[in-house]
């Protein structure tokens, strides 16, 4: 379980073990969990694919590592909804903010 802060507000989320896509999950958090972490980790796949969206927060290293930071909110955050939904990494389509989830 991860546990995320925006401002004072304490969220939850888990990482699942594959993407659930549900646009009704992203509704009225303002991007809450795209703003709460450093970065995301990336396929490099995905890296070329940021990469040709226009992202410029990519990061890679010499180990094969590749990141799309997004401390103090994603750059493809827009109105507190991501303006890439079809084509947002993977991590983001398996993260699940347990607090928005239907009782
Ligand atoms: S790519 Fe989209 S879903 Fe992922 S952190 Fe950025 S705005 Fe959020």
């Amino acid at each position: 379980m991860l546990f995320f802060h925006r401002t004072r507000e304490k969220r939850h989320g888990i990482l699942l073990d594959r993407p659930l896509d549900d646009p009704r999950r992203c509704r009225d958090c303002d991007g809450a969990c795209c703003r709460a972490f450093p970065s995301v980790p990336l396929a490099w796949e995905e890296f070329l694919a940021l990469q040709a969206l226009g992202a410029r927060r990519l990061e890679s290293s010499l180990t094969g590592e590749y990141r799309l930071l997004i401390e103090n909110g994603c750059e493809f955050l827009a109105g507190g909804r991501c303006a890439i939904y079809p084509y947002r990494p993977e991590v983001c389509r398996r993260f699940y903010c347990e607090d928005l989830a239907p009782s």
